[in-house]
């Protein structure tokens, strides 16, 4: 009987313990916002995705070296005597840009954020960015790909490389054989023509 009145007593006051505690939260300020209507500042220092413009990209590389889960993908192809890469054939900054870059992509499912790639960067192309909602059902999504070059376009770009360093050392082989080759007299030597000598000889 008295264990009875005992659990009674228990329930009642612990009922009474946890709305105490819920009446408390009515009046005090409320911690939580109406996301995603309401947002935080983010921190000045704050780490999300990242972006290349790749417009400025000059394909050197370093960022993809830089990073410790190797999650940056580049693949460039060398320009030819004529070629304007990208659209101007220069940076916004005016430093000449001599590599297509036909690959460029960063599996964000990797990414850790450590912003190691963006410290390197020679012309401050590759930056963090304040998007952080970019969730994906699929993995293979979060492979962005910053490269504005078509898989064809690229495959031409090879060809043409391909060409110009064929026809490149076609030139070289031509240049070294001119110079391997055994020089041609262009004057006769005095006693070489034996008819001339002769003459000489009566003459005299
Ligand atoms: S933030 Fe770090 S992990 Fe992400 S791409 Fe840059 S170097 Fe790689
Ligand atoms: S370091 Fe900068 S310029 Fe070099 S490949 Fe990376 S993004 Fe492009």
């Amino acid at each position: 009987m008295k264990k009875y009145f005992k659990n009674i007593y228990q329930a009642f006051s612990s009922i009474f313990i946890g709305m105490s505690i819920t009446f408390k939260h009515f009046f005090k300020k409320s911690v939580t916002i109406q996301y995603p209507e309401q947002r935080l500042q983010l921190p000045e220092r704050e780490r999300n995705r990242i972006f290349v413009n790749i417009d400025d990209c000059i394909g050197c590389d370093q960022c993809a070296k830089a990073c410790p889960v190797s999650c940056i993908d580049i693949e460039t192809i060398k320009a030819v005597p004529g070629d304007i890469v990208g659209k101007t054939g220069v940076t916004s900054q005016g430093k000449k840009k001599v590599l297509h870059v036909a690959k460029f992509t960063i599996d964000f499912a990797k990414c850790c954020f450590c912003g190691l790639c963006v410290y390197p960067c020679p012309t401050n192309c590759i930056y963090m960015t304040n998007v952080f909602e970019y969730s994906e059902y699929k993995r293979e999504n979060l492979i962005y790909n910053f490269a504005t070059i078509t898989p064809q376009e690229a495959e031409a770009l090879r060809q043409k490389l391909a060409e110009f360093q064929a026809e490149q050392a076609r030139k070289k082989e031509e240049a070294a054989k001119t110079t391997s080759a055994p020089k041609q007299d262009s004057e006769p030597k005095p006693d070489s023509n034996p008819d001339v000598n002769k003459q000489d000889n009566q003459t005299s």
